[in-house]
């Protein structure tokens, strides 16, 4: 199981530090995590465990230059950054094209950092034919054995409390699978939003490979519940 942390724009030097070592205790066999604080607190991110990877928030469209405010994905990978966040709709929402995301995706893969693609409708959309067309741009330079993540994300279900159901996050995740399929790809399949302690069992049962989690990252104890309870 793959479980990717997303901070957001969110946690202070001491939060990270404790929450880290708590999580590097766990060490639980079969699980992955992937760590995605704000740029400035990856240098606080210094673990040994084979289980747990550095992750980043978002990646620079372009590769170097006139890009005030960017990070490239050679510095992100320098830096020992192993996958990045692309796509969520929160930067969707403040105008990231499908074109700027499908140019993320290439750079990360070509400086061999694992792009996490988030797909998701909004409520009042058509669920497949907006997964269609967001993994159309998102694939269109990922090749045949590159590594990549997809998280269906319905925008509905972030930060509100509510989720889908499992049949429904089956349904997206095998629209996903159809896709990739289509283009010989693979990829792990996580699901993302509202997760928590309490519908963390039920949701598990998705047909899927694993989860990213918002809020609930910041609450340490029903992180380590749900980390436990994988
Ligand atoms: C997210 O923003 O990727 C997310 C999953 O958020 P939350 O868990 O808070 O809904």
């Amino acid at each position: 199981m793959l479980i990717a942390l997303n901070y957001k724009m969110n946690g202070r030097k001491t939060f990270h530090l404790n929450q880290l070592e708590t999580i590097k205790k766990l060490n639980k066999k079969g699980t992955n995590l992937v760590l995605c604080p704000s740029f400035v607190f990856l240098h606080l991110f210094k673990f040994k465990n084979k289980n747990i990877f550095l992750g980043a928030q978002d990646i620079a469209a372009v590769n170097n230059g006139k890009s005030t405010g960017q990070t490239s994905a050679q510095m992100l990978n320098e830096f020992g950054v192993k996958y990045v966040i692309v796509g969520h709709s929160e930067r969707r929402k403040d105008g990231e094209t499908d074109e700027q995301i499908s140019q993320k995706v290439k750079n990360a893969i070509e400086n061999n950092i694992t792009p996490i693609i988030c797909v998701g409708a909004n409520a009042d959309e058509d669920v497949s034919k907006t997964l269609k067309t967001q993994l159309k741009f998102a694939l269109k330079h990922v090749k045949t054995g590159n590594n990549i993540v997809v998280a269906y994300e319905p925008v509905w279900a972030i930060g509100t409390g509510r989720t889908p159901t499992v049949k429904e996050i089956n349904f997206a995740a095998n629209l996903i699978k159809k896709q990739l399929e289509k283009s010989k790809i693979n990829a792990q399949i996580l699901y993302g939003g509202s997760v928590n302690d309490k519908n963390f069992n039920e949701l598990k049962t998705a047909n899927i490979d694993g989860f990213l989690l918002g809020g609930v990252s910041l609450e340490t104890k029903k992180l380590v519940k749900i980390i436990s309870g994988v």
